[in-house]
């Protein structure tokens, strides 16, 4: 894939980048380790003080980064400003709390003394460089989550962004040298996926966080698992949406369609199969159509427009195939199901019922406002359903009955279940999933660990 802004809501070329090559690759790694040996000595004051600065910096730029991403990846410039304030908050949450997150820890004293030891703690120190291969859908949101605790915990980061976000790939690092971060803290390599391996390859850089799709996961966790280096993988997603009914259904229909169709429904945390109780299936289907039929689809720049074109010609055509397999066996569609013509590459939301397991889109991730219903018989029926797949990112239930959120906290399998709303990751949560979602996490304590060296010091 050329390295290029594209813009989606038009096809047209806006501008192309050269790779770097390797020497530039080679001097760009090397700063990446010389920065970490200075900058992994600096204590949390100095980092936080950082980190806000680039927080207040990314706050004032939001308008102007905004139209850069509407333009390169087509989500409504609404959302494009939302994701940046939301990436402000994030990197002073780690700027407030990493100091308290990755302070020392002591073992209990029976526990020390039993050791021999006469003084025993945990230290959690940085590992060095990571890299970080990041996916387009929201392009600042998801390398902040990975470096607000990463440099907070003292590594630094080499961003490999999506082929068709270079700008925004681009800012980040200026984002963080304006900030005053040292240079060789953040930096972006603009290369292809191609160049990954070699990368990764190489003793300087340490570890490596994925977001994107299962191929791109299972390539870079290969390499990094020969090279015995930790990775943290955040891939596809095809959550649940469980309507019971004790649930406000008129509320849960609302929340469903913004659920699937946030960011073109190009998220991997978007409900995607929605499983209705029999008892309130078609009071559900029909105001969850028309929620999707009178949405307004069009010019991402438009602050009106709701849903934008989709990020690429690829992605649409892999969601019509989705689409036209599961109407030529047997689906019905209740709304949308049509590719528009013209420039763009828009597709309407979309509401598809008798999904059965044959079908492709039941098993894989649909990346873009396609819904699938499934009518459910009882609790244990839903729970069958929302677990028959090979993802486990998250799950959304809607109940007002205690007896059944304890059954759906036990027995989904994903990394979240929320209840009576929507998934929305927030820093204080972690965020991550379990099957073929990926492992590891991200945010909270638990993410700003997953790059630390967790150290014994022990003392006879
Ligand atoms: P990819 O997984 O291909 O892209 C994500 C990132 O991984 C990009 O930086 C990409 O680089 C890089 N990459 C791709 N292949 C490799 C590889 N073999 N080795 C190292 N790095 C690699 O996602 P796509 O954009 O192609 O989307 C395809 C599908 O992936 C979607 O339809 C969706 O199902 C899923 N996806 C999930 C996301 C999530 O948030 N979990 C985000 C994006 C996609 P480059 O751009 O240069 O190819």
């Amino acid at each position: 894939m050329p390295i290029a802004t594209v813009n989606p809501a038009n096809g047209e070329t806006l501008r192309t980048y050269e790779a770097m090559g390797e020497e530039e690759i080679e001097r760009r790694i090397e700063l990446a380790e010389a920065t970490f040996r200075t900058y992994r000595t600096t204590g949390f004051y100095e980092r936080a003080g950082l980190m806000r600065r680039a927080a207040d910096l990314l706050e004032a730029d939001q308008k102007e980064i905004g139209k850069v991403i509407t333009t390169e990846m087509g989500k409504p410039v609404k959302q494009a400003r939302a994701e940046a304030a939301k990436c402000a908050k994030a990197m002073r949450w780690y700027a407030d709390h990493a100091a308290e997150l990755l302070a020392d820890e002591e073992p209990a004293d029976a526990d020390v003394k039993d050791s021999g030891a006469s003084r025993a703690l945990v230290r959690y120190r940085p590992l060095g460089p990571v890299l970080a291969v990041m996916p387009w859908n929201f392009p600042l949101w998801q390398v902040i989550r990975f470096a607000a605790p990463a440099l907070m915990a003292g590594n630094v980061g080499l961003l490999k962004h999506a082929s068709n976000v270079p700008q925004t790939a681009l800012y980040l690092e200026d984002l963080f040298h304006r900030a005053g971060f040292p240079e060789g803290c953040f930096q972006t390599l603009l290369i292809g996926s191609a160049a990954v391996d070699d990368i990764l390859r190489d003793e300087r850089v340490r570890a490596a966080t994925l977001t994107g799709s299962e191929p791109a996961g299972r390539a870079v966790a290969s390499t990094a698992g020969e090279m015995i280096k930790k990775t943290v993988l955040e891939l596809g997603g095809s959550d649940p949406f469980v309507v019971m009914p004790s649930a406000d259904v008129e509320r849960a229909a609302a929340v469903a369609v913004t659920a699937r169709t946030q960011n073109a429904g190009q998220s991997c945390i978007a409900a995607k199969r929605f499983i209705v109780h029999t008892d309130v299936y078609d009071a559900f289907a029909e105001r969850f159509t028309e929620g999707m039929r009178t949405l307004k689809v069009g010019d991402p720049m438009d602050e009106e427009t709701e849903v934008g074109p989709l990020s690429s010609e690829q992605g649409r055509s892999d969601l019509v195939e989705l689409v036209d397999d599961a109407v030529r066996g047997g689906a019905s569609v209740l709304c949308g199901g049509e590719r528009p013509d013209g420039p763009g590459w828009y597709y309407p939301p979309t509401v598809l019922a008798g999904v059965t397991r044959e079908m492709r889109i039941h098993r894989e991730e649909a990346f873009g406002p396609v819904a699938t219903l499934y009518r459910a018989a009882d609790l244990d029926e839903a729970v069958l359903i929302a677990n028959d797949t090979d993802f486990g990112l998250s799950s959304n239930v809607w109940t007002r009955d205690d007896a059944d959120v304890d059954r759906f906290v036990r027995d989904l399998e994903a990394g979240g279940v929320y209840v009576n709303g929507m998934t929305a990751s927030h820093p204080a949560f972690p965020f991550g999933g379990v099957k073929r979602s990926g492992y590891g996490r991200e945010l909270s304590g638990h993410g700003i660990r997953e790059f630390c060296n967790i150290t014994t010091v022990w003392h006879g």
